[in-house]
């Protein structure tokens, strides 16, 4: 459906529920400023969305006819920021109010908008509200709450949307998803956090479309990623991907088959994820980069290993072959991804229980973490690391004194019998630990 014939809707205070007592105070001294000096003064966006619906919105988006050098002089605490989209940050100790000025309909000087390839690649053409809420993504985005009279200004019907609980594109979705094919990203987060609905002409084009993709910048796809699986509905955005078709192009290596081993651990840890967010832990995102290409990772060193490399160098290897490839579309920060390496890297040293080698690992930084992603896998059906687990479960428990007593006996065990995880061949090659075929 096209939004063309929509009509304005001015929405008095009386009418509806945003109240300024959840507006953040920063947000609200930049209103007023704003405001004072005659400028048109207004909260946008998702934090519009989120206060009508009784949410805590995560920022405070703020829209006005105010020039960016304008929107400076006002705030000693701005900065100018972005060059394909220039806004203004005011900051106010950790908290950074976003300042935008309204976006226009013209084509400015030819250098201030510019299209390639149907893609938007800078829009610096500024303009008046009417024009500003068609470059805005969805209808319920596009809601803008006015500080002067604090009515709440609607051009696209968003109202309505957000009554029914719909995500609809404004203007012609395919265009749009070509303008910014991170708005395909953008739906799918929305329609999880909030449980909305997507609209029939906004969902049509998403399974076509998902090459594109790979024309978002890399480093920003990784933001967007960590956006969608960050925001504590990681399985809801896994089901919605899939179904679009869009996770494939996201992470083409890593494939989940229905009922697969792979799958469960997959959808486990991002349930997982989600239960430590509700809880307010911390999730790294070293760990969702170790959770989702673990299965490619596992594969390729097991062919390495099945042509004779050595486990530590077959997995060494393989890792930096998957992590390079990934990169190319989604580009993780080395920080992350020299952590996902450690993770998968300990998961070797587990079965190796013997001695000082156990105790060296429980100080070792990523314990935790990698203790973590093995009982996910134990959680999702790899048997033959069950004992393992309850072992590992059990000694970092226990205090030092034990510890060493508990690891002693594993090395007594394992002089005595060939243990599985010391065990070599004749010549004096040591076995893949972990002799389960890779989950499939
Ligand atoms: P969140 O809850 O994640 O903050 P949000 O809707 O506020 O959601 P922001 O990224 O903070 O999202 O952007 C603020 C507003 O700017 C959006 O509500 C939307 O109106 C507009 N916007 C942001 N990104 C885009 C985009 N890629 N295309 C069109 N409009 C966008
Ligand atoms: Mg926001």
């Amino acid at each position: 459906m096209n939004n063309k014939n929509k009509t304005l809707r001015i929405i008095p205070r009386s009418e509806h529920t945003l109240s300024r007592s959840n507006i953040s105070p920063n947000a609200l001294k930049v209103l007023n400023r704003l405001l004072q000096a005659g400028y048109s003064s207004n909260l946008v966006g998702g934090c519009v969305r989120d206060l009508l619906i009784g949410h805590q919105p995560k920022d405070f988006d703020i829209a006005t006819d105010a020039h960016p050098e304008e929107i400076r002089a006002l705030f000693k605490n701005s900065r100018l920021i972005g060059r394909r989209f220039r806004i203004v940050h005011v900051t106010f100790g950790r908290e950074i109010i976003e300042v935008v000025t309204f976006r226009g309909a013209g084509t400015g000087n030819g250098q201030d908008r510019e299209l390639r390839g149907g893609m938007l690649v800078r829009d610096n053409v500024y303009g008046t509200m009417e024009e500003d809420v068609w470059r805005r993504d969805f209808t319920v985005n596009a809601l803008y709450y006015n500080i002067a009279d604090q009515s709440v200004i609607d051009f696209m019907d968003g109202m309505q949307d957000l009554r029914n609980g719909v995500l609809r594109l404004i203007g012609n979705p395919e265009k749009r998803y070509r303008e910014d094919p991170a708005r395909m990203l953008r739906v799918i987060r929305f329609s999880a956090k909030l449980g909305f609905s997507i609209d029939a002409a906004t969902a049509e084009p998403l399974a076509n479309l998902g090459r594109l993709l790979h024309e978002i910048a890399p480093a920003r796809l990784f933001e967007e990623v960590m956006k969608l699986f960050l925001s504590g509905h990681a399985e809801r955005v896994f089901e919605l991907l899939e179904h679009y078709q869009l996770f494939e192009q996201l992470f083409p290596y890593s494939r989940f088959p229905a009922d697969s081993l792979a799958r469960r651990f997959f959808v486990k840890a991002m349930r997982n994820t989600d239960e430590r967010i509700a809880q307010g832990k911390p999730v790294t995102p070293a760990f969702l980069i170790a959770v989702s290409l673990w299965k490619p990772v596992k594969q390729r060193a097991e062919d390495r290993i099945r042509q004779g490399q050595k486990e530590t160098i077959a997995y060494r290897e393989a890792a930096s072959e998957i992590l390079r490839d990934q990169a190319a579309i989604i580009r993780q920060p080395r920080r992350f991804s020299a952590v996902a390496r450690e993770i998968w890297m300990l998961q070797l040293r587990f079965p190796r229980r013997r001695g000082k080698r156990a105790l060296r690992l429980l100080q070792h930084p990523r314990f935790r973490a990698a203790y973590d992603f093995l009982m996910l896998r134990v959680q999702s059906g790899e048997t033959s690391l069950q004992e393992i687990g309850e072992w590992w479960t059990r000694i970092q428990n226990l205090d030092e004194n034990q510890q060493e007593k508990m690891a002693i006996s594993a090395s007594r065990r394992s002089s005595g019998k060939s243990s599985r995880s010391g065990r070599r061949n004749k010549k004096g090659r040591q076995k893949p630990l972990n002799e389960n075929p890779c989950p499939e």
